[in-house]
C-alpha cells in the first residue's frame, strides 16, 4: 500500500475535537504521511509525538497552501475540521480550499462521523484510483474555446 498524504486543518473551536480524533486513531494515521495548516500542525506534533509537515497558519494562508498541494497532486485526503457557528476573516480561503478538494475529488472529512467513516474505510489500505470527472470535463470545454 502506497502511503497516503492526509491534511489536517481545525478551527480554533474545533482544534480540541481533531486532536483529541487524532490520538484515538493515532496507531491509523501514523502509517501514513500527515500535514497540516502552521498551529494544529504543532499542536498535533506536541500531543500526538509525530512528524507533520506544517504549512502557515491558516489566516495568513495556510488554506492555499494546502488548496495548492491538492492541485499539485500532493494530498489524498483532507480532515478539516471547520467552525459552522462562527464567520472567520478568511473565510474565502477556507471557501477555497473547499472548492478546490472538492473539484479535485478528494476525500474531506469536514466533521467527525466523516473521518471515523474514512479511517476505518477499507479503501485507507487500498491504492485508489480517484475520478477526475469534473476536471476532464471542464479541460474538454476549453480546448476548442475561441472567445
Ligand atoms: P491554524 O489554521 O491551524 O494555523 O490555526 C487553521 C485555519 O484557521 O484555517
Amino acid at each position: 500500500m502506497k502511503k497516503k498524504t492526509i491534511a489536517l486543518v481545525a478551527h480554533d473551536h474545533r482544534k480540541a475535537d481533531l486532536i483529541q480524533w487524532c490520538i484515538d486513531h493515532k496507531d491509523k494515521l501514523a502509517k501514513h504521511n500527515l500535514c497540516a495548516t502552521g498551529t494544529t500542525g504543532r499542536l498535533l506534533e506536541e500531543k500526538l509525538g509525530v512528524k507533520v509537515q506544517r504549512f502557515l497558519s491558516g489566516p495568513i494562508g495556510g488554506d492555499f497552501q494546502i488548496g495548492t498541494a491538492v492541485v499539485e497532486g500532493k494530498i489524498d485526503m483532507l480532515i478539516f475540521f471547520w467552525d459552522p457557528l462562527e464567520s472567520m476573516a478568511h473565510d474565502p480561503d477556507i471557501k477555497a480550499l473547499l472548492r478546490i478538494a472538492t473539484l479535485y475529488n478528494i476525500p474531506m472529512a469536514c466533521n467527525q462521523t466523516s473521518a471515523d467513516f474514512f479511517i476505518n474505510s477499507t479503501l485507507m489500505e487500498s491504492d485508489y484510483q480517484r475520478s477526475s470527472k469534473l476536471l476532464d470535463h471542464y479541460l474538454s470545454t476549453r480546448k476548442n474555446f475561441k472567445g
